[in-house]
């Protein structure tokens, strides 16, 4: 039915919409080839995705990696075939008609009106489509059937079970070939593949899914962050406390959590007639923290800070990892100010803090984003134009100040306030918020906080939240893909393994390596019966930073040849020497074992 779609302007087309009709006819050409390997099959939906398509089918028997390639190759056949695509009409009884013996296609057809049923046909294959074409099969450019998923029809666990069928197309070769090695890229830096051949964390069912469990290795490099962060912010005035992960609900109610977060949250608890929720966020708490006491201008800025967990109840489809969980531990603090200056003056020293602590960690792919709010939602954000006008000012004035670069979005703000986000770039290509900084006028008045200003009188303070280090959960998991395992000395889980030649040097492995430990270094001795440089490529394995060699001539020299993870070898020092090297490297926090001073 020619005038549905005008073939002649595909080249014309902006590429966005070419790839989107490339990326649509593509699923045609699935189904088509899909059909022809099993006669039975009953298609569900085919659409575009960002980085290709897929089709969601339910078949007589699940697919495997070889039905793939089959119907790779007899999509080419398809594509070299330069089938046309063509578009008619129908009404909604012939189409109940056509589409009889596909269930799918009929509940699909429930939300068509008359009048707008349509199907295309290209080969001998129709499917029911809305249109959205290239004008035949041989413009479809470079693709490849990636992978096979299952997915629930319209999404929902109450219906059917499909097979999806994953493919990737771009309008070139060499774009799909770059697509294929970043995916490789992210699945070699997977921080859940590394994490379990290092030992870093688990998760059990039986404990809940996205509750992370630390094991011995994955404990270390937390507590190692712990102590650096909670030792730096205490050096710069901040008060840590603890606070409670329960707490009544009550008090949710009264910072509008509980009307503006409930989703989020783990069900209400009760018991004797009280309410008890598990904390989504800390801001009460340490709002109890200071309400309890009447301050004066001058104790201002009060920083109170807490490595606290948090609860939220994401979605068990959104869980990943250590990256997307249901408990975290956040890097947190809140700021009470007195007014807008020292705000600003708070703000500046947070995003100082940030850049400081990025750059001993080594991160460098993150970007800062001014997030606004929208004042045409008041149902999301708390209405008070003036309220968001002032904080947003006041943080982009920040952000130029310190001379940050940073974009800005519009409804991208916390409910009860504007803030500044940090995105880092995490392994599979995605920037994911995970660290903020807000300015809050809200909480304040939500809670009738106040202190006593120069003037004698009751005033009403300001609070930043903020984290640096966002959540531990997070922040390993990013660092685990950034540094691929290979931590450097500081936050290594094991520092150093001695590894004996034979086993009558077994004796001397442990001398040395109590000498290490005296330092308080974390060492391990490897005296299983293997040979040598089976235990030196385990421990490359386990990405071990040193490496310390013992046979009869070290023994007598009371030294031991050192290896440095990557290959590096220093040759033979002596012991106290290579104790003194390495507890140079892991207090400078440098980033690569052997190489010291960056
Ligand atoms: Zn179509
Ligand atoms: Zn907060």
């Amino acid at each position: 039915m020619p005038g549905l779609e005008s073939p002649a302007d595909f080249a014309a087309l902006p590429k966005e919409e070419r790839l989107i009709r490339m990326r649509h006819s593509a699923a045609h050409v699935l189904a088509e080839a899909m059909v022809e390997l099993m006669p039975e099959t009953e298609l569900g939906i085919g659409p575009p995705i960002d980085t290709g398509f897929y089709y969601d089918f339910r078949l007589p028997r699940p697919l495997v990696e070889d039905d793939l390639r089959w119907l790779e190759e007899r999509m080419r056949q398809s594509i070299a075939a330069k089938h046309p695509f063509i578009m008619s009409s129908l009404t909604k009884a012939e189409a109940e008609k056509r589409w009889a013996n596909q269930p799918f296609k009929l509940d699909l057809l429930k939300d068509l009106e008359e009048g707008n049923v349509t199907q295309c046909t290209h080969a001998n294959f129709t499917d029911l489509c809305r249109g959205g074409h290239v004008d035949n099969t041989g413009q479809i450019p470079a693709f490849k059937l990636m992978s096979i998923a299952g997915a629930y029809w319209r999404g929902s666990e109450k219906n059917p079970q499909l097979q999806r069928v994953y493919g990737a197309l771009f309008e070139t070769q060499a774009e799909l070939d770059a697509y294929e090695q970043q995916l490789e890229d992210a699945k070699r830096r997977d921080h859940r593949r590394i994490g379990r051949e290092m030992g870093l964390f688990a998760l059990y069912d039986e404990i809940g899914p996205g509750h992370v469990v630390w094991l011995p290795n994955g404990a270390t490099i937390r507590r190692e962050l712990d102590r650096w962060i909670t030792d730096r912010e205490i050096e710069l005035g901040y008060k840590h406390v603890h606070t409670p992960n329960v707490a009544k609900r009550e008090l949710y109610v009264r910072s509008g959590h509980w009307e503006h977060y409930q989703e989020a949250m783990y069900p209400v608890m009760e018991r004797d007639g009280e309410e008890y929720v598990l904390r989504p966020m800390n801001c009460p708490s340490h709002i109890m923290v200071y309400e309890s006491e009447l301050h004066s201008y001058r104790e201002l800025p009060i920083r109170i800070a807490e490595m606290a967990d948090m609860h939220r109840w994401e979605k068990s489809g959104q869980l990943t990892g250590m990256s997307r969980v249901r408990i975290m531990t956040l890097n947190d603090a809140h700021i009470f100010c007195t007014d807008t200056e020292m705000v600003e003056r708070e703000v500046e020293g947070v995003l100082k803090l940030m850049e400081e602590v990025y750059a001993v960690l080594g991160l460098k792919k993150y970007t800062y984003r001014l997030s606004l709010g929208d004042p045409d939602d008041t149902e999301k954000y708390v209405n008070n134009p003036a309220m968001w006008e002032q904080g947003e000012a006041l943080l982009r004035r920040v952000l130029q100040r310190v001379g940050l670069p940073f974009t800005e979005a519009k409804g991208e703000a916390a409910f009860y306030g504007p803030k500044i986000d940090v995105e880092f770039e995490t392994a599979a290509g995605k920037d994911e918020t995970l660290v903020t900084v807000q300015v809050d006028f809200h909480l304040p008045a939500q809670f009738g906080l106040e202190y006593v200003g120069e003037d004698g009188e009751r005033h009403r303070p300001i609070i930043v939240h903020r984290g640096v280090i966002s959540t531990l959960e997070r922040m390993v998991a990013l660092l685990i893909e950034e540094y691929e395992g290979n931590f450097p000395l500081w936050l290594a889980p094991v520092q150093a393994v001695v590894i004996p030649i034979a086993d009558r040097h077994v004796e001397y492995a442990h001398e040395v390596a109590a000498q290490l430990r005296s330092a308080t270094l974390r060492v391990e001795v490897d005296a299983r019966n293997e040979r040598m440089n089976g235990k030196i490529r385990d421990a490359q394995l386990q990405k071990v930073p040193y490496m310390l060699v013992v046979g009869d001539r070290e023994a007598e020299a009371k030294a031991a040849a050192v290896r440095v993870r990557g290959g590096g070898d220093l040759g033979a020092m002596p012991v106290a020497d290579i104790v003194e090297r390495l507890r140079g490297e892991r207090d400078s926090k440098a980033l690569v074992p052997g190489v010291p001073g960056q």
